[in-house]
């Protein structure tokens, strides 16, 4: 069990020290909460594997609007009583109370891991390799992201001393995880080179590299950490953090990167992210020498009206992982199914009548 108010990366170090593992990380773990991260219901480069927050917390306690406690903290594998209520409170931005502990799912602490950077001419191929690694390797597979070439050039110019794990030029790049527990340990190196060949031989990758020791594992991970910290040093950019049905991640970036680039001149688009959560994190960058509030919020609200549109298209959901806040709750209410937005306003009415609870948020 674990109070609200711990921080990410506590529990991380907590988890260490009992030779197990919480697995769930993203950039902000030295100041998320874990009660932060269940209203949110945060997500990470783990999902994949292990889910987001809803999979992890098997327990929740809440004070509700009328001053009542919600205690659900006692993990049952099975409970058949009806609503599971502890899911309505997971993912609802504090709209509907506020979480003060939960009981979180552990793992094993991971014995071996295996990262791969790989070079590949698509995404389509992205997604062709993904298939492969998880036929390959099914549970073993921790991560599996993608960018594109100019967003590794981006990283790199951000980072002088950093370097280009492949010596060639690929249109696109993708970091592999695999790890695993003590009793397969001495086989996973032997297994990633397995991976790997059989893709070469299948033609879905045109170059890979696997880390030879844990720094050069960590200065692959670093590479994808800092997508985010190089673009907002290059300039103003519009975010997205949208996703599409699994099989339909290649096909949606084809179109909607230079649908943008073309709707909106001058303006370079960047998906990049978790290709094994359909969840790209699609940020358009502005013209340069343009930017600011002014930019923002007219060229860049018409941006993300653009791509908001094509995800609809695409039967995609507009917040993968980011939550709607303040920031898109107005294009929940423009792109929403009538009828989740009608529930979840009945749901906030019987349990916050008097609307106390994050006003303006979500909703
Ligand atoms: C650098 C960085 C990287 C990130 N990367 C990712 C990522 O990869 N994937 C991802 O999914 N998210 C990511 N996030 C977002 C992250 O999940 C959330 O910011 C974080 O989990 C929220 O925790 P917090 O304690 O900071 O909450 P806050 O930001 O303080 O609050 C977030 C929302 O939750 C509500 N809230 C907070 N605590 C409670 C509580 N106890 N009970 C009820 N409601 C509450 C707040 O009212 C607010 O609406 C990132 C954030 C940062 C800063």
């Amino acid at each position: 069990m674990c109070e609200a108010g711990v921080i990410l990366e506590t529990l991380h170090h907590a988890a260490d020290d009992a030779g197990l593992r919480f697995p769930l990380s993203l950039g902000g773990k030295g100041s998320a909460t874990v009660g932060g991260l269940v209203a949110t219901n945060a997500g990470g480069t783990q999902v994949l594997r292990h889910g987001s927050m809803r999979a992890l917390v098997l327990g929740l306690e809440a004070v509700l609007p009328d001053g009542s406690v919600f205690d659900a903290l006692t993990p049952l594998k099975k409970d058949n009583r009806g609503f599971d209520l502890k899911q309505l409170l997971i993912g609802s931005e504090g709209t509907l109370g506020i979480v003060t502990a939960a009981t979180l799912k552990l793992e094993p602490a991971v014995a071996a891991r295996s990262v791969v950077w790989a070079g590949l001419e698509s995404i389509a191929a992205a997604r062709e390799l993904l298939l492969h690694c998880q036929a390959a390797e099914g549970d073993a597979l921790e991560g599996f992201e993608v960018m594109p070439d100019h967003c590794l050039a981006n990283v790199l110019r951000f980072l002088p001393d950093a370097r280009a794990p492949l010596t060639g030029p690929h249109a696109w790049h993708a970091l592999i995880e695999l790890d695993t527990g003590a009793t397969d340990a001495d086989g996973l190196a032997a297994r990633a080179e397995a991976m790997l060949t059989g893709a070469f031989e299948a033609g879905l990758i045109e170059d890979a590299a696997i880390a030879q020791n844990e720094a050069q594992a960590e200065a692959f991970w670093q590479l994808r950490e800092m997508i985010a910290p190089a673009e907002r040093a290059a300039g103003p950019a519009v975010q997205h953090d949208v996703s599409v049905p699994l099989a339909s991640v290649p096909d949606f970036v084809d179109e909607a990167v230079p649908a943008v680039e073309a709707a909106f001149p001058h303006t370079r688009a960047v998906a990049f992210g978790h290709l094994g959560d359909g969840n790209v994190h699609f940020h358009v960058i502005a013209p340069p020498g343009v930017g600011g509030p002014a930019w923002q919020e007219g060229e860049g609200k018409a941006i993300s009206r653009f791509v908001h549109d094509l995800v609809a298209k695409w039967r995609g959901s507009i917040s993968a992982e980011h939550g709607i806040g303040q920031l898109k709750r107005d294009e929940l209410r423009r792109l929403g199914d009538p009828v989740a937005l009608a529930l979840m306003g009945k749901v906030k009415a019987a349990l916050d009548p008097l609307g106390i609870m994050n006003p303006g948020k979500l909703l």
